[in-house]
């Protein structure tokens, strides 16, 4: 059995520092944003355009790229789709994305039990112990979580492989750089000011960070709490709409820890997954395939039966049919 005390060593005081600035500058500025729209008599259309537009392609860049394209596999795509995917994913400053897939991949395999890296349950008894759990598998994780050599090599040794994602995840800092450059530099060349130059900065780049960041957690920490459980996956996973709308089709938890390989999470034509329609769309291009859902009877299979059980026999081999 795999030995995680290598990990249970927790993080340096080095890694800690940066994890420090990497929660806390993003909430400041997007904070400082929110302060300023008083003196400045709002946000205006460039800076909301530049928060929502990275908000949609970063948040984009975690949901398709690192979340179902590489830590599960759900479908395949050209190389450099697959780039493109990675490079946005990391811009959402979410750690390097090797780091990110092998984190993901445990809380898979240990999912609310012990050794998972951020449920919320088993904090404590109470109301303290609920908030100390939310707390925990929303930022306070990453403080004592470790990602170390070993358990790259234990849950990622695929990824391991592929140049390409090693290459992208080791140029991590980069791609968050011009995630805060980019949008300084569109806001400078539409105003014409420093102070647009500023203020970019501040919406498409710091603000955008803080929003994707406390959406992507609250997947870990809201969608493991509140809820409705559709099917059985032992866990205490939950679909939760409103995670589901802001965060591309991710808030159907309970969808995703039944049938962790697809590539589509909301299994219900009123499940709004905006990735899944981006995917969708990208097949229609001819820039993916092989692309892996479950079938009816493994769907009906899993669901919680609430009324007299259907006589349907269990599928819960189905690995999904690719399309
Ligand atoms: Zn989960
Ligand atoms: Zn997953």
């Amino acid at each position: 059995m795999w030995n995680h005390d290598s990990d249970e060593d927790g993080p340096t005081l080095a890694r800690r520092c940066v994890v420090l600035v990497g929660v806390f500058v993003p909430l400041l500025g997007g904070i400082a944003a929110i302060a300023l729209m008083w003196p400045l008599g709002g946000v205006g259309f460039l800076n909301l355009g530049l928060l929502l537009g990275g908000w949609l392609l970063t948040g984009l860049g975690v949901t398709v790229g690192l979340h179902r394209l590489f830590t599960h596999r759900s479908f395949d795509a050209p190389r450099w789709v697959q780039a493109i995917w990675l490079a946005l994913g990391a811009a959402a400053a979410q750690g390097p994305p090797l780091e990110w897939c092998a984190t993901h991949r445990r809380h898979h395999e240990l999912s609310d039990q012990a050794g998972d890296p951020h449920s919320p349950h088993q904090h404590g008894a109470g109301w303290w112990g609920a908030i100390r759990g939310l707390m925990h598998a929303h930022f306070g994780w990453f403080f004592v979580h470790n990602v170390s050599p070993s358990t790259l090599q234990r849950y990622v040794p695929d990824l391991l492989q592929d140049p390409l994602l090693v290459r992208v995840s080791s140029l991590y800092p980069l791609w968050i750089l011009l995630g805060l450059l980019l949008p300084a530099l569109i806001g400078l060349l539409a105003t014409g000011s420093w102070m647009g130059a500023w203020l970019g900065l501040l919406w498409g780049g710091l603000a955008r960070i803080c929003f994707v960041h406390h959406i992507t957690w609250s997947i870990n920490s809201i969608c493991h709490t509140f809820g409705s459980q559709d099917f059985a996956s032992d866990d205490q996973s939950r679909n939760n709409f409103i995670c589901g709308a802001f965060g591309h089709g991710e808030g159907w938890h309970n969808n995703h820890h039944a049938f962790p390989y697809s590539a589509r999470h909301g299994l219900q034509w009123w499940q709004f997954d905006l990735s899944w329609l981006v995917i969708q769309a990208m097949k229609c291009l001819g820039l993916a395939w092989s692309i892996r859902t479950p079938s009816a009877k493994a769907i009906e299979a899993r669901r919680l039966v609430r009324e007299p059980a259907p006589l349907a026999s269990a599928d819960t081999a189905d690995t999904g049919a690719r399309s």
